[in-house]
């Protein structure tokens, strides 16, 4: 399959006709459990001594060519899916991080991220510290000997700005932590995290690998190319209690992490992808290539048209010439600088209103990724807990709309804004 190129990987990686019927869609195996053959089968599966189906939480058929698939797109080692994008960074972070431990994050993230790591992480006693993502050298300035990662968005969620993976990977790599990126706002087909020194790439596949608003999922790919055995991360190195003193980095190489992951942190953890929603996330995956040029062109056009529009006081979109993000889009991704973006109207807080009360085409959602135009004013609802100053540093001041842009006809799209925007 390697030598396919993307748009083939798209429809066939992982794939093949189904053995036991010959269908040729990936079936949905919806079943909880799996049939040993024998008790030394049983005994070898447990041991980790073959790979093989034993109970849905762990593996399940659908759900690995889903794996395969998106590790195939990202040009990664192994993949592994769970239920949503949340628990995807929830499992990685469960195999690097002891308690005390450190990350350092781009504060500019996807607000629930955000939460996650602030709030949720802090039960954990996992640390996480803050560095901006236009200035990689804050990044070094938050590492101490407890880092064990660096985390950042190729394209940030909400703000659009692209991210200099490769200055972040050399930094890690420099600190003998390897560098995380979220790929949900970017998807392989714009940009490729692992070829540009990436260790490990997370997917919130609620949005465009399944692309369609009808399912969420979370993909985790391994790279393959960390060197797990510095002592920094335990779990990778050191002798495992649950598996009759087994070293996962000695036994499985370029693949402990997604391994390890996978028989620890979601066996014990839980957050399993329903076999439904992993055929549904898959079918989307095959039109990815078609759907993200699409996504993207339109972003566009309808970005250029907003920063004419009089009552449109800025556009904030890597795709511009002016913008700060521009030479980022051309080098990291060139095809097209996503469909999310954020812009602000002349009439503030109310015109936010306004505007999301009176769209028609355009979905009033706390969504992105979706075939369809979505919109949302942060300020009146994701972060409307939020003081006036905090929006602001926030990315999501009174005056801010965020748009996802689907893939209708783009003269469809601006035209519901024009007439809402009237
Ligand atoms: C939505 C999103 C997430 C969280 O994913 P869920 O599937 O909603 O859990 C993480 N990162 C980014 C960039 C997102 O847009």
């Amino acid at each position: 399959m390697a030598d396919y190129g993307f748009n083939t990987l798209a429809v066939h990686a992982g794939a093949q006709p189904d053995p036991a019927t010959g269908a040729r869609a990936t079936p949905i195996y919806q079943t909880t459990a799996f049939v040993f053959e024998d008790a030394d089968h049983a005994a070898a599966l447990f041991n980790l001594q073959v790979f093989g189906n034993v109970y849905t939480r762990l593996m399940n058929p659908t759900t690995a060519v889903l794996e395969e698939r998106v590790a195939a797109l990202e040009n990664g080692r192994a993949g592994l899916a769970c239920a949503s994008g949340h628990s995807a960074q929830l499992l990685t972070f469960h195999t690097l991080m002891s308690p005390g431990d450190e990350f350092v994050a781009a504060r500019q993230l996807y607000g629930g991220s955000v939460n996650q790591f602030n709030q949720s992480f802090a039960k954990f006693d996992w640390r996480v510290k803050w560095a901006d993502t236009t200035n990689p050298d804050s990044f070094k300035a938050q590492i101490t000997d407890k880092t064990k990662a660096i985390y950042a968005e190729s394209i940030a969620n909400p703000g659009g700005l692209i991210t200099d993976i490769e200055a972040l990977a050399k930094i890690a790599h420099d600190a003998g932590v390897p560098l995380i990126i979220d790929n949900t706002l970017a998807s392989p087909y714009l940009i490729r995290p692992i070829e540009w020194g990436a260790d490990i790439v997370l997917h919130s596949a609620t949005k465009f690998l399944g692309g369609h608003g009808n399912s969420m999922a979370g993909v985790i790919v391994d790279g393959g190319k960390f060197d797990w055995g510095s002592g920094k991360f335990p779990t990778l190195s050191e002798p495992s209690p649950s598996y009759h003193g087994m070293r996962m980095w000695e036994t499985f190489g370029d693949m402990a992490f997604a391994i390890t992951t996978r028989v620890f942190a979601l066996r014990d953890l839980g957050p399993a992808l329903s076999p439904m929603n992993a055929f549904l996330v898959l079918t989307g995956t095959e039109t990815l290539p078609l759907r993200m040029q699409r996504h993207c062109d339109n972003a566009l056009t309808v970005a250029k048209w907003l920063k004419a529009n009089p009552k449109v006081e800025w556009v904030n979109y890597a795709g511009l010439p002016d913008n700060p993000s521009y030479k980022l889009h051309q080098k990291y991704c060139p095809k097209g600088a996503g469909s999310v973006f954020t812009f602000g109207l002349k009439g503030g807080y109310e015109a936010g209103i306004r505007l999301v009360n009176s769209v028609k085409l355009f979905s009033h959602v706390a969504n992105i990724g979706d075939t369809r135009s979505l919109i949302i004013h942060p300020a009146s609802t994701t972060h409307r807990q939020l003081a006036d100053e905090d929006r602001a540093k926030a990315g999501a001041g009174n005056d801010v709309v965020r748009l996802s842009i689907g893939i209708e006809d783009s003269a469809d799209i601006i035209a519901d804004l024009e007439q809402a925007l009237a």
